[in-house]
C-alpha cells in the first residue's frame, strides 16, 4: 500500500467552490419526489439540475464536458451534499474513468459530455448468471464478423436500473481459446438495439433495481468497441476499483448525521440505553473516523495522480462494515423504525445488507488483499 502525503491542495479556492455551491443549492432545492415517481426517474431530475450549475463532473477535463478541476472540488461538493441530507452527485465517476482511461478520443468526446449531463444514461453489465465473483468466467461471446462488427449472445444479471437506462457498459469474450483475462472486450451496448431484452427482476424489498438482459444476436459495430479487443479485463478491474474507492464523502457525510442523532438520542434516553448498545454507537463513530481518514487519503494518492486500483478493496471492506453496523444500531435504537411505518433508516438498513455483495463480495475483497496487497500463496479458488 502507498504512503502519499496528504495534501489538500488550496484551502482558499475549495472554501470560494464551497462557498459558490452552497449559494446555488440555496436558490435550487432538491425537487420534490412525488410518492409514484421511481427512485432513478426523481435522481436523474437532480442529476440534470446539478449538472446545469456545473455540479457534475468537476475533475473531468474541460474538452470532455467537465470542468477540468480536481478530485478534491468533486469531493468537496460531495461532502455538502451528505452534510444536508441530499442524495449525492450521480455515481458516475467509475464509468467515466473507464472512459476516460479506455476509450478513444472520438468516444471520450462523444460520450462523457452526455454521460455527465444526463442525456446518456448507462448501466453495467457484467455480472451473468455463472459469473458474478468469477467475472472472468463469463459465456456472453461477442462473434467478430469478417465485415468487422460482432454478433453478441448471452445473458447479464444484476444489471441495475438498466430498464432506466439508454446505454450498458457490457463485458463479452472475444475469444474462446484465450485465456480469460485476455479474451474480454468492452462495448457501448445502445439497449434499444435489436435483439436486446431487459426484464426488470422484484427483490424482496419491493424495489425493481435488478434486470436481466437477454443478447440475442446482436449487432454492435467495431466503433462500439471500448478499448482495443481483450481489453476488457483491465477496463473492468479500472471500473470497479474506482466503483469500490471510499472518495465519495456524500454517503460518509450521510453516516456523519446519522451518527449525531444517535449520540443526540443516547443523551437523551441517559440511563435507558443499554450499555451494549452505547458500545456499539461508539464503534459505529469510530468506523466512521476510519472512512473519514480514508477518504481523506484516497482524495490525495487522486491529487498526486495515483489511479484506483486494489487498495480500494480495503475501503470497500471498512465501507460495509460500517454501514451495517451503523444501520443495524440505528434500528435498535430507533425500534419504531421497525415495527412502525418505517422510514429512511429501515430502507438504507436493508440496502446496507446488499453492501457485502454489490461490486464484489467481502470475500472477494479479502481475496484481493491478500493476493494483491499482501502477497499471500493463494489457493487455486482465489
Ligand atoms: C445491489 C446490487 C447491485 C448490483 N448491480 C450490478 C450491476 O449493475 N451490474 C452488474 O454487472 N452486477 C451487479 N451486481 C452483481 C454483483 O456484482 C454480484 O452479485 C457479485 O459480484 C457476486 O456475484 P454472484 O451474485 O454471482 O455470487 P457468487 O459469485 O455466486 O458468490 C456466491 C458466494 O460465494 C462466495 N465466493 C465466490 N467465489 C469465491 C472465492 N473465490 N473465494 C471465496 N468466496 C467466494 C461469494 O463471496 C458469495 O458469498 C449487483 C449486486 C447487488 C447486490
Amino acid at each position: 500500500m502507498t504512503d502519499t502525503p496528504l495534501d489538500f491542495g488550496d484551502p482558499e479556492d475549495l472554501e470560494r467552490l464551497r462557498h459558490d455551491f452552497r449559494a446555488w443549492l440555496a436558490g435550487h432545492p432538491l425537487p420534490e419526489r412525488p410518492a409514484d415517481e421511481p427512485l432513478p426517474v426523481f435522481l436523474h431530475r437532480w442529476h440534470r439540475q446539478l449538472h446545469s450549475g456545473g455540479w457534475v463532473g468537476l475533475d473531468v477535463p474541460e474538452q470532455y464536458g467537465g470542468r477540468g478541476l480536481t478530485a478534491l472540488h468533486q469531493v468537496t461538493v460531495s461532502d455538502e451534499l451528505g452534510a444536508r441530507g441530499a442524495p449525492g452527485v450521480p455515481r458516475i465517476g467509475y464509468l467515466a474513468h473507464a472512459l476516460l482511461r479506455f476509450g478513444s478520443e472520438e468516444q471520450r468526446r462523444r460520450l462523457l459530455p452526455r454521460m455527465l449531463s444526463g442525456d446518456d444514461v448507462w448501466c453495467q453489465g457484467f455480472s451473468e448468471p455463472g459469473a458474478g465473483s468469477d467475472l472472468a468466467g463469463m459465456s456472453t461471446y461477442a462473434e467478430r464478423r469478417p465485415e468487422g462488427h460482432y454478433i453478441v449472445n448471452g445473458q447479464k444479471l444484476w444489471t441495475s436500473y438498466a430498464q432506466y437506462s439508454g446505454l450498458c457498459l457490457l463485458l463479452a469474450r472475444t475469444d474462446r481459446a484465450a485465456p480469460a483475462h485476455t479474451s474480454i472486450s468492452a462495448f457501448l451496448l445502445p439497449l434499444d438495439r435489436p435483439g436486446v431484452t431487459v426484464r426488470p427482476l422484484r427483490a424482496a424489498n419491493g424495489d425493481d433495481e435488478f434486470c436481466e438482459l437477454f443478447l440475442d444476436d446482436v449487432r454492435l459495430e467495431e466503433f462500439e468497441r471500448i478499448g482495443a479487443e481483450g481489453d476488457g479485463w483491465p477496463l473492468a478491474m479500472t471500473t470497479v476499483a474506482y466503483e469500490r474507492n471510499a472518495l465519495d464523502t456524500g454517503h460518509l457525510s450521510k453516516y456523519g448525521l446519522l451518527i449525531e442523532r444517535l449520540r443526540r438520542a443516547a443523551h437523551e434516553r441517559r440511563g435507558t440505553l443499554p450499555d451494549g448498545l452505547l458500545s456499539d454507537i461508539g464503534r459505529c463513530a469510530v468506523d466512521y473516523q476510519v472512512l473519514v481518514a480514508h477518504a481523506r487519503r484516497r482524495t490525495a494518492e487522486r491529487l498526486a495522480g495515483q489511479s484506483a486500483g486494489p487498495e480500494s478493496s480495503v475501503d470497500k471492506l471498512l465501507m460495509t462494515r460500517a454501514e451495517q453496523r451503523l444501520y443495524e444500531t440505528a434500528l435498535k435504537v430507533f425500534p419504531e423504525e421497525l415495527y412502525g411505518e418505517g422510514g429512511e433508516v429501515l430502507g438504507d438498513y436493508f440496502y446496507s445488507r446488499a453492501a457485502s455483495v454489490y461490486g464484489g463480495t467481502s470475500q472477494i475483497q479479502r481475496n484481493i488483499i491478500a493476493k494483491r496487497l499482501l502477497g499471500l500463496p493463494v489457493g487455486p479458488r482465489a
